[in-house]
């Protein structure tokens, strides 16, 4: 019997994998996982180094066999074929492109392979670079052509057979931030204008928030949590997810008999509804940007937590500040707000409360 809930052949999912994992020897690269992808949806593999992203990629790709587990196209069972019949096209970091031929040749070089006339080729390329904004780069080699312009040669000759699926792999690692932010947008768009499905592979968090439709957070080989950017920023499942993406307050504490969380110092604090038992061990979240500094004689709004403490240090990075806070409880918190100039920043040393409001924070799980 099949359950609804579990991706397969029943579903309009552009892919969907049961069951599958992979095991290089001893080394679980990763655990049996499902996962579906919706037809024209932008599905970022997020997670740091040796999570497992590339092994997915690989495994959907068929570059790899998997060890366990079926994975479908359009409802079909593809676990078995090979890669090229797949038509799922590949951006690869490091562009893979061919040294010794031109732009031209390197667009048109999926289509020859599919044996395509030479004037179908012609207009398909022409098409393709006009998408990426690099007409009249054709007669180009790839050296003779900065990192991003590289890149946008490996986008054209990756949608220039209209594949239904797109998959990159960190395809912006090896650029500059203003670059990276900017190839970004246009990766945005192509998707808007193609409507094809992408799975992107990025470790950057910021990539991902700006980018996905929903983001699939991988650590040690399973997925930890799947998820629109919102819900993985506003809801994170645990401690990992929390501090993966953006930064984080985590509080720690037990629940007394008044449905408050005592937490260090021994204060008590009002934490959101969840029918938490009396005993129960919480940890919470609250993002810095959500944390106030005020005067210490500033009167105090009803449902906000108040802690008296000590500025730590202040880190101006442009238009937000990141303030560090030791409270009188010993435990560190850690604030953000829009700059303002420097005489109007908080200082090193002065005292301080910091308030942040109940419905503000997010209980994990531990
Ligand atoms: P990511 O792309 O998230 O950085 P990978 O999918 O490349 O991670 O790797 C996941 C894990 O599988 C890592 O621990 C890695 O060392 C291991 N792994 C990947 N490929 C192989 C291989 N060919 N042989 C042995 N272990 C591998
Ligand atoms: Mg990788």
């Amino acid at each position: 019997m099949q359950d609804e809930t579990v991706p397969g052949p029943h579903t309009a999912h552009a892919i969907a994998l049961t069951g599958i994992s992979k095991m290089y020897g001893l080394v679980t690269a990763l655990h049996p996982t499902d996962l579906s992808v919706d037809m024209g949806e932008f599905l970022t593999l997020l997670g740091p180094s040796g999570s497992g992203k590339t092994t997915l990629l690989n495994l959907i790709a068929g570059a790899i066999g998997p060890t366990t587990g079926t994975i479908f196209l359009d409802g079909r069972d593809i676990t078995q074929m090979p890669p090229r019949e797949r038509g799922i096209g590949m951006v690869f970091q490091n562009y893979a492109l061919m040294p010794h031929m031109t732009v031209f040749d390197n667009v048109a070089y999926p289509l020859r392979a599919r044996r395509q006339p030479a004037s179908t080729i012609r207009a398909k390329v022409a098409e393709a670079l006009e998408r990426v904004g690099l007409r009249g780069f054709e007669d180009r080699k790839p050296r003779q052509l900065s990192g991003g312009q590289q890149q946008r040669v490996g986008i054209a000759r990756c949608i220039v057979y209209s594949p239904s699926i797109i998959m990159m792999d960190e395809p912006l690692g090896a650029l500059d931030k203003n670059l990276r932010e900017q190839m970004q947008s246009e990766i945005k768009r192509l998707h808007r204008e193609l409507g094809t499905t992408i799975i992107y592979v990025t470790h950057d968090q910021e990539e991902a928030l700006n980018m996905s439709d929903r983001i699939c957070l991988m650590s040690a080989g399973q997925i930890t949590q799947l998820g629109t950017p919102d819900e993985l920023y506003f809801q994170p499942r645990d401690r990992f997810v929390a501090e993966f993406i953006g930064e984080s307050n985590l509080i720690s504490g037990r629940m007394n008999s008044n449905g408050q969380l005592v937490i260090a110092g021994n204060r008590s604090i009002p934490v959101p509804a969840g029918g938490w038992t009396e005993g129960a061990e919480l940890l919470v979240m609250v993002r810095p940007e959500r944390v106030r500094i005020c005067d210490i004689d500033e009167p105090v709004k009803e449902g906000s937590n108040v802690l008296s403490g000590e500025i730590g240090t202040t880190s101006f990075v442009g238009g937000m500040t990141r303030v560090t806070i030791q409270t009188e409880i010993g435990l560190n918190m850690t604030a953000k707000m829009v700059s303002g100039r420097a005489a109007s920043r908080p200082q090193a040393g002065a005292r301080v409360r910091v308030c942040w409001s109940s419905s503000d924070m997010v209980v994990l799980e531990t």
